[in-house]
């Protein structure tokens, strides 16, 4: 999971999980080890070596199908190079079930519900079926 936050965002966050760890001692741990994975992010994003990464990737970019933000995630590999994190645009026509629509029991097209199928069939398919009656 991701949760982008600005730098104002950040210190409030970081000022209420050091409060929540005075106030009750139960915290102290937890809080702690959120602490230690915030600072280990701040430092990924700030080390300018995994930024080089970011930044190469960056011209691996094509406007609205690639996208690559300047505090991209990096995940250093073990062989020589990194996982950039990148924005992948996705169509609504690419996925393979939309909510509102039904595959045509004729022909197999998918079509809206809403719109004028008939009987499990697509427009074309309970049109053809109204003309042979
Ligand atoms: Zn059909």
């Amino acid at each position: 999971m991701r949760i982008p936050l600005n730098d104002d965002q950040l210190k409030t966050v970081k000022l209420a999980l050091s409060t929540l760890a005075t106030e009750d001692i139960s915290r102290e741990k937890p809080v702690a080890e959120i602490m230690e994975r915030i600072e280990n992010c701040e430092k990924e994003f700030k080390d300018k070596g995994l930024r080089q990464y970011a930044k190469a990737a960056q011209k691996r970019q094509r406007d609205g199908e690639i996208e690559i933000d300047d505090d991209a995630v990096v995940s250093k590999g073990e062989d020589a190079g990194a996982y950039v994190g990148a924005w992948l645009w996705v169509g609504d026509d690419e996925l393979e079930e939309k909510e509102d629509e039904e595959a045509c029991r004729e022909c197999g097209k998918k079509y809206a519900t809403c719109g004028d199928g008939y009987d499990g069939m697509c427009p074309d398919c309970a049109d053809k079926a109204e003309d042979k009656k």
